[in-house]
């Protein structure tokens, strides 16, 4: 068949639905570069305006899907399990979660990617590791999952090609922010990746992709919709975002916080959402109820067993484990500064997107794709919202090497958080969670 794009545009414009054919066709031939962005752009926009049926995002995920490399990970039946977060500030639960599940005799075989703007990416905290490498071979990567029960590295070049170029066409035409072309975008790479069994933690406020709960749940429900229309075992987690995860941002600095929850330790509000997640993932790779689930994942943590696979897996992707085993020794940022509470009350508000901001300046994140992070760059946050505080308490402390971006990631953390009288009423940390 061949397709008359104008056709496709016609029709979607229309608000009529694609067949299964048209869109594969469609997918195909602008990733071969036969059809030209114009088109592709306003057949975008006519879906951002039109939408489309549960089955033409079924279609087009599953044609992205398609579109390149395909991960193969059949030598592990149906136990492989893999953990998506739609990004957010402070967010190091991949770090804790995947040395859980293998210690619960989980299989973790995950693609990851690095950070950009305010939020961080998995890739760069693991990096952070002296040696570490993200670059495994497809036998070293299937070897390691099979020797430890599991492997991050950095996602394959040619996986999804179709949505790298669609995206990078929905970034500049303002078709970003509709759910059928964020849902289809995410589960395209998740289904590429080859696992059985996926759990997606979507992120809902002001550090997130999705600042509506309402929004972030028609989010989950569609990709868990797709997940299962393709055969996989999904679930969706939907977890707050108004404040950062933890009281880490920034690589090294979350690298020991991690450290910290694998030692049975850390914030309650990180290691609440790793359980959660860890459990879901357990439940799905090792086949048993979510309550069973949740005890194997306590008992690996209160055992120390999760945290000796964690030290595990950095060394056999080339990290150093001393550093593992204690990251504080790898140093700290040349120059930190303060913020000291000038007020008596309460932290009513901290804006995580401004918090990621604030960390990306002294360092700790990417402004654009080619920027080089500074591992050591970042914030500690040691008041968050409903916290008390007094006159002269150090809320944050900023750690860098750029000594001129001090005062501007100083004052973008001070404009973040918000002070009040009154303690705030206690937001849920778990809003919701979907498919189980
Ligand atoms: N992340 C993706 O991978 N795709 C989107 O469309 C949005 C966020």
């Amino acid at each position: 068949m061949a397709i008359r794009m104008y056709d496709l545009i016609e029709k979607k414009k229309r608000g009529l639905s694609l067949t299964r054919d048209e869109l594969f066709e469609m997918v195909n031939t602008y990733t071969r570069g036969d059809i030209p962005d114009y088109q592709m752009s306003a057949w975008l926009m006519a879906v951002y305006f039109n939408s489309m049926t549960d089955e033409e995002i079924f279609d087009l995920t599953e044609a992205m899907a398609l579109s390149g490399d395909t991960v193969d990970l059949s030598v592990f039946g149906d136990r492989s399990v893999d953990k998506h977060s739609t990004g957010g500030v402070g967010d190091k639960t991949t770090l804790i979660v995947a040395p859980i599940v293998a210690a619960c005799g989980g299989i973790v075989a995950k693609m990851s990617g690095r950070g950009l703007g305010h939020t961080g990416g998995t890739v760069d905290k693991l990096e952070s590791f002296d040696g570490f490498h993200t670059t495994l071979s497809p036998k070293q990567f299937i070897d390691q999952v099979q020797d430890i029960g599991l492997a991050v590295i950095g996602q394959s070049g040619n996986l999804a090609p179709a949505d790298k170029k669609i995206y990078a066409l929905r970034d500049v035409t303002a078709t970003v922010d509709t759910i059928p072309l964020i849902a289809s975008s995410i589960m395209s790479k998740k289904l590429a990746a080859g696992t059985r069994s996926i759990v997606l933690d979507v992120k809902c406020g002001s550090g997130a992709f999705m600042r509506e709960k309402a929004d972030a749940i028609r989010l989950a429900e569609m990709m868990v919709k797709i997940g299962v229309s393709h055969g996989r075992n999904i679930a969706a987690v939907i977890t707050d975002m108004n404040r950062p995860l933890g009281n880490a941002i920034g690589n090294l600095l979350e690298v020991s916080e991690a450290v910290e929850v694998l030692k049975g330790g850390g914030p309650d509000d990180l290691r609440e959402i790793c359980v959660t997640l860890a459990s879901l993932m357990v439940s799905f790779s090792c086949k048993c109820g979510i309550e069973e689930a949740k005890s194997n994942v306590l008992s690996v943590l209160e055992s120390g067993e999760a945290f000796e696979r964690f030290c595990r897996w950095i060394s056999c992707q080339g990290g150093n484990i001393e550093y593992a085993r204690n990251p504080s020794l790898m140093g700290q940022s040349e120059y930190t500064r303060d913020i000291i509470s000038e007020t008596d009350g309460y932290i009513v508000g901290c804006n995580a997107e401004m918090i990621g901001t604030a960390a990306m300046l002294l360092g700790a994140g990417r402004e654009k794709a080619d920027d080089v992070i500074d591992p050591k760059a970042g914030i500690m946050l040691y008041k968050k919202t409903g916290d008390k505080v007094k006159k002269g308490d150090i809320i944050a402390r900023l750690y860098t090497e750029r000594k001129h971006t001090l005062e501007v990631s100083e004052r973008t953390l001070a404009n973040a958080l918000t002070f009040g009288n009154v303690k705030p009423e206690e937001e849920p940390l778990i809003y919701k969670v979907i498919g189980i």
